[in-house]
Formats: C-alpha cells, structure tokens, sequence
C-alpha cells in the first residue's frame, strides 16, 4: 500500500513514511492510493475475533509490508489493553433502532485513545526499527493533547510537548496532562489563547534548523495512521447488529472531521453504510456546507462542546478530493482559494454527491442540554453533550425503517461535570482509575506566548539524554 498527496506535489510514501510525516510536504493530506475491498465473506470472518484482533485485520491492507502482521495484532492487543471494558466498544441500545457506541473507555475517557494509543505505539515501533528517536509537539485545547500523553508517556522512543493555554482547559484535563511524572513529558503553560499555542506550533516548524537539530513531528488530527484506526470501531459496531447482511447508519458528532471520514473509509472498503448524519454545535461550517453548500468561515465560539468548536474542518480536505474524483489540482485550486477568501468553492455535482451519503444536523448549547436532560429522563442514559450532539443527529435523520443507526458516544460524561449537572442535577463521578485525579501532582512550566522562550525550553526538553527519557 501507498499514499498519495491530496494535492499531488509530495512524493508518495509506504505507510511508515506518512505515519512519521503527518502532513505531506505540498501542504496535501495523504491518503492510500486505492481503497482496499472486503467481501461479505471478509467481514463475517471478523465476526469471530475480539476487537484487538478485528483492528488489526482491518489495519493490515493500509500497512502493508510497513509493519509485520504479527507486530500489527501484538501492537493492537497492548494499545487496547488500557480500556476500561470487556467489549472494548459496548453499544447501547436507546430506542428501537437507536444505539449508542460508547468510544469512552480508554484512558482519557474520549474517542481520541483509539487513534492515539495505537499510533503512539506505531511510532515507536517504526523509530525502533530505523534506530531513530522523536520529539512530537503539540498545541492543545485540551481532548488531543491529554489523550497524546496518555499514549506516549511509557514509549521509550518518543518525548512529548504539549502547549495549553493557561487556565482555558477544563481541570480533568489539564490534569490528565500534568499528573503522568514521566521524564518524556514536557507540558507548557502558555499565557495566552489556543490560538496562540498554535502559533507557536507553526512557528516552531517553520524554524527549519530548530525542526532538524531537534527531530521534530506534530501531534495533530490530519495523520492518516490516525484515521485508519478510527475504521475499526465502525466494523465492529456494524457487524454486532447485522451486517454485512444488514445495512446500518451512523451519526458522528464533528469537529475536524476525522472521526467521521473514518467512516466514510469503512463504506469506501464495502461495508454497508447507507447514511453518515455529521452532527455540529454553534460552529457549523460542516452543517452549513450539507445544508446549502455553505463552507465558509466564522470566528470561533465556544460551546458546551469545547471539542467541537473549530472554524474549519482540516480532514474536509480528503473527502473533497474523493468527491472531485481525485482531482488533485482541482482539490489544490479550491483549498487555495478557500485560504484566500474564507469561501471554498465546492463544485455543485461535488456537493450533491457529498449530500447522497451525508447529512448535517446542528444543535446549539439549550438544545444540547435538552437532550441531555431528555435522554437521562426517557432512557436513564447519561451523554455529556458531544455524544448527545450525535445522537440527536441521529433521531433528526432516521435512514429507513429497520435501518439501525448508531451514534458515536465520544466523550464520558464524567469529563464534563458542569455541563452535566445543569441538565440533569448530578456531576457523574470519574471511573476509578481517575478517581484520585484530583489528589496528584500537577507539573508544568508556565511561559508568555514567545517563541525563544517556548523554542528554549522545548530544545533543552529534547536534547536531554533519551535514555532518561524512559517512563
Ligand atoms: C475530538 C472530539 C470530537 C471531534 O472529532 P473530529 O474527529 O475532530 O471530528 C468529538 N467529540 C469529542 C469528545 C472529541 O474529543
């Protein structure tokens, strides 16, 4: 298997060279070159197998000759060893054709730990095998950033840095940052906003020399590795209720858009998807462009659904490229002009397309906390409100009768006490692993939003001895 550029000007690579790229080198994002297929007979034949073994299976045709299959199911078997139920993705059933797949059993309690416990092991796989060493940085809000320490703090080839802005993510995970004491972990403070905590990202990676003398790659959604191993939790979801002799839906609260193009990647491979209902907060650019082919942006604002407030959807770009026929200049001349203009010019037959398989479905922070309220009432169900974002697109846009859909549940409601407690009167207590979150030890370094500063601290984190920097 190999990847191409959404853009077509980067070189193709094998899956370990994406897996260390991230973002490819023309600005594009990788995808594989061609969809690999399964039969009927493919997908009951994963029936049989516990979700590690599924994952890997499925994981196999984008690694290709990368990673041996062995290593891929030990790798799997580790990453999903941390995750708090038997059934690794339980679903819940909450009406006659409605279920909600809990993503929140892994260690940060969000969907995140899917992607991220896996991939921080791939990483050290690969670095192992090329006798290499890295340091990842990243700018977080708060999900990406706690769940990318979760799942590199004990990888014996990979340090971590992560930038938050002061005092503007929630106390659970600020804590789950600062609380590992492992001697890989870097977590700054910085005096500022998100935004800025990204600029530094971005500059930091623009400082050519910085970047080499100090081995650097990014955390951040748009790694295809993380994509991939998002498919999995769609199959076996969809092969609990029937398929592949029964077709199902599926209702993802959104953001980047990862989550969701996952699934797109699973119908892609022939599984029987017949509806993807992508569900928005107060920042909608996704339900606006469903709606009326609306892709236009607008300030950020914040919403009870911190994960989800994003101006612009960054994995958009590889469904448009599939939607354009894998036109990569075209996809190039619309990205182009939508960083130009703040408008992207998505091409009528391109749209209808998209809407054939997707809709769209928004619901600001009352309406957000009514279904809460409403589905602790009716169905003695507690979703913190990204998963009951997703599972009131899910009752907006039934696919059919006898059709099940299946929202994803992306966050436990324990990480959003406040939200929760207005809506239904009670702050959900943490799962006992986290029970003492609150009791640790935070550590981290505050610092104002200057690049010598951050580039300072962020070099001598690096060029500490890498055999300290074994958990
Ligand atoms: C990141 C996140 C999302 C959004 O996922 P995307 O892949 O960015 O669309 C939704 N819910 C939760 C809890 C998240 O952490």
């Amino acid at each position: 298997m190999h990847y191409v550029s959404t853009r077509g000007e980067a070189p193709a690579g094998d899956f370990a060279a994406v897996l260390l790229a991230g973002l490819a080198d023309d600005g594009g994002l990788y995808v594989p070159s061609a969809w690999p297929h399964f039969s009927p007979a493919d997908w009951r034949a994963l029936r049989r197998l516990d979700y590690p073994a599924l994952a890997a299976r499925i994981l196999q045709p984008f690694i290709g000759d990368a990673i041996p299959f062995a290593s891929v199911e030990a790798l799997s078997r580790d990453a999903y060893r941390g995750f708090r139920h038997p059934a690794t993705v339980p679903l819940v059933q909450l009406g006659p054709h409605l279920f909600a797949a809990e993503l929140f059993h892994g260690p940060t309690l969000a969907f995140k730990d899917f992607a991220l416990q896996l991939l921080g092991r791939l990483f050290d796989h690969v670095l192992q095998a090329r006798g290499e060493h890295l340091t990842l940085i990243g700018a977080t809000s708060g999900d990406t950033g706690s769940a990318a320490i979760a799942a590199c703090h004990d990888r014996a080839r990979l340090k971590i840095a992560i930038l938050h802005p002061k005092g503007r993510t929630s106390d659970i995970q600020r804590r789950q940052m600062t609380t590992t004491h492992a001697p890989n972990v870097l977590n700054l403070a910085i005096d500022g906003t998100f935004d800025d905590c990204q600029d530094l990202v971005k500059a930091m990676f623009a400082d050519a020399p910085f970047r080499a003398a100090h081995r650097l790659s990014a955390v951040n959604s748009i790694n295809w590795a993380r994509i991939a191993a998002q498919i999995p939790y769609y199959v076996a979801t969809a092969l609990a209720l029937g398929a592949p002799e029964r077709e199902v839906a599926f209702a993802v609260p959104s953001g980047n858009f990862g989550n969701v193009l996952a699934a797109y990647a699973a119908r892609r491979m022939g599984l029987p998807i017949v509806r993807l209902i992508v569900g928005s907060n107060r920042n909608d650019i996704l339900a606006r462009f469903l709606a009326g082919n609306d892709m236009s942006l607008r300030p950020v604002e914040p919403s009870l659904s911190p994960s989800m407030d994003i101006a612009v959807s960054s994995n958009f770009e590889r469904l448009l490229f599939e939607l354009l026929d894998r036109n990569a200049e075209a996809t190039t001349a619309i990205m182009q002009e939508f960083r130009a203009s703040g408008r992207m010019p998505v091409p009528e037959a391109a749209w209808r397309r998209a809407r054939r398989l997707f809709f769209g479905f928004r619901l600001d922070d009352p309406g957000t906390e009514a279904e809460i309220r409403r589905l602790n009432d009716e169905a003695g169900y507690l979703a913190d409100p990204h998963s009951a974002i997703g599972i009131a697109a899910a009752r907006a846009h039934p696919p059919g009768p006898g059709i099940p859909v299946i929202a994803m549940a992306t966050a436990h409601p324990a990480k959003f006490p406040d939200a929760m407690a207005r809506a239904t009167g009670a702050r959900p207590p943490l799962p006992k692993p986290l029970a003492d979150l609150y009791e640790r030890e935070e550590e981290m370094i505050e610092v104002l939003p200057d690049l010598a500063q951050v580039e300072t601290l962020i070099g001598a984190f690096a060029q500490r001895n890498s055999s300290e920097g074994h958990a």
